[in-house]
């Protein structure tokens, strides 16, 4: 088996897919791993993404699994290392994209590295060390009253510092205009200063490509998915189709929703107005002891030689609220997120091998029922959604393909669009 070139950690799922997707687009071959393999790499790919659940959990238990991670991604010969994280910068005040950066750097005895959410595709850009949002700062974009990692403060150097025991410079837009050999002077200077990481400026996808050069001499970086645009051509690597090739697709198609979003409602109602069919799920029927798995399959199987169904639990604000007040917040998406899983399991064993997932944490549930533990990745339906290919347990071991599609992203038109960009 060739060896990979670039090896990435993510700190969570559908932010891994993200940067795969990017990769791929830039013209990498690349498998999205879900956590860290049991054994050695599968498939001959550039560039592996692993990814990890470590957001929001202790720091310690961070580390500890991205170290893993790194080992893992050493022994399949990856010469260089990714640390992905959210365009947002999402952390909690211990941290963990500091001491994960710190940890990985020490691991690989290295002294410096670079940190920017920036990716400007999705209107997230750094200047003077400052991330916008759209047209915002970061603590007015609604992200300061996020439940997990609230983010109070706008200045990326500030908060990198508050969980750094490295010293942490700014690599400003000025020097990033004036190209590669510019930042790589800068880092030069930083290094010297003694500082040991730097948040870089970047408001265009002509600022990521310009530095991209300059990155190929650190062993580590630091970032959200935009600044892997200007990596693969470090490595000779240039955009192409095959890098998107999946095996054909054949068999079933199905879409399973348990987002709860605008864009998931509104890709809901035009499924439904396109004649379709679809099935609603209702969680309190799921609570009563009612075998909705079953109910679901029994309607489904008939109807799949005909095109694709919808099975979704998809509900608007009110209803949402309504369910939760009765059954609990966590205790009523944990149900439905285990129905929807299992009946994605059963759709799969009835031969469905395209499959849509609509909703982050209701992926993570499928994936784990389908028994899928490494991830081609294809062609992009929507920015940030690929489709995927995958050996499924479900499947008695057969390829299917699935997509994964986190709360807000894809046009309205999403669930048959999709199956249309696979043939
Ligand atoms: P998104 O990517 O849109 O955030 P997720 O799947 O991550 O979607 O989260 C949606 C959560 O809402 C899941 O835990 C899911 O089980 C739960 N959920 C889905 N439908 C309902 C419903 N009708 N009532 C209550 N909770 C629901």
């Amino acid at each position: 088996m060739a060896s990979i070139r670039l090896g990435c950690i993510a700190d969570d799922f559908t932010g891994a897919t993200d940067l795969a997707n990017n990769l791929v687009r830039a013209g990498m071959r690349v498998v999205q791993t879900i956590g860290i393999p049991a054994g050695p790499l599968a498939a001959d790919v550039d560039c592996v993404v692993v990814a990890l659940k470590s957001r929001t959990i202790a720091p310690a238990d961070a580390i500890a699994q991205s170290l893993a991670a790194l080992s893992w991604l050493q022994a399949q010969g990856a010469e260089q290392i990714y640390f992905k994280y959210c365009s947002t910068f999402d952390s909690t005040a211990a941290g963990n994209i500091g001491p994960v950066a710190e940890a990985l750097m020490q691991a690989m005895g290295t002294d410096f590295t670079i940190a920017t959410p920036a990716f400007p595709d999705n209107k997230r850009t750094v200047f003077k060390g400052y991330l916008f949002v759209g047209d915002v700062l970061l603590d007015e974009s609604g992200m300061q009253n996020h439940p997990l990692t609230p983010m109070t403060d706008p200045n990326l150097v500030r908060v990198l510092q508050s969980q750094s025991t490295k010293q942490v410079g700014l690599i400003d837009h000025a020097v990033v205009a004036r190209g590669a050999d510019a930042v790589t002077a800068r880092i030069a200077e930083l290094r010297a200063q003694g500082f040991g990481m730097a948040v870089v400026d970047a408001v265009s996808n002509d600022d990521l490509l310009r530095m991209g050069p300059a990155l190929a001499a650190l062993p580590l970086l630091t970032a959200g998915s935009g600044v892997a645009i200007g990596l693969p051509a470090n490595f000779g690597i240039a955009p192409s189709a095959q890098a998107s090739q999946l095996p054909a697709a054949g068999g079933l198609r199905a879409v399973v929703s348990g987002s709860c979003s605008l864009a998931t409602n509104r890709q809901v109602m035009n499924f439904i107005q396109s004649g379709r069919p679809a099935m609603a799920i209702d969680p309190l029927r799921i609570a009563a002891g009612v075998d909705v798995t079953a109910e679901v399959l029994a309607w489904a199987v008939p109807l799949l030689q005909d095109g694709p169904v919808l099975v979704y639990s998809t509900a608007e604000s009110g209803a949402i609220k309504a369910v939760q007040a009765r059954l609990g917040v966590e205790e009523a998406g944990a149900m439905v997120e285990r129905t929807i899983a299992a009946i994605a399991r059963g759709l799969v064993e009835a031969g469905v091998r395209q499959l849509v997932v609509a909703g982050g944490e209701t992926s993570g549930a499928c994936v784990q029922a389908l028994g899928v533990t490494q991830m081609q990745i294809g062609p992009q339906i929507d920015p940030g959604v690929p489709w995927t290919h995958v050996l499924a347990d479900a499947a008695g071991g057969a390829g299917v393909h699935v997509t994964l599609k986190s709360g807000n992203f894809g046009t309205d038109d999403f669930f048959t669009k999709a199956f249309g960009v696979l043939a």
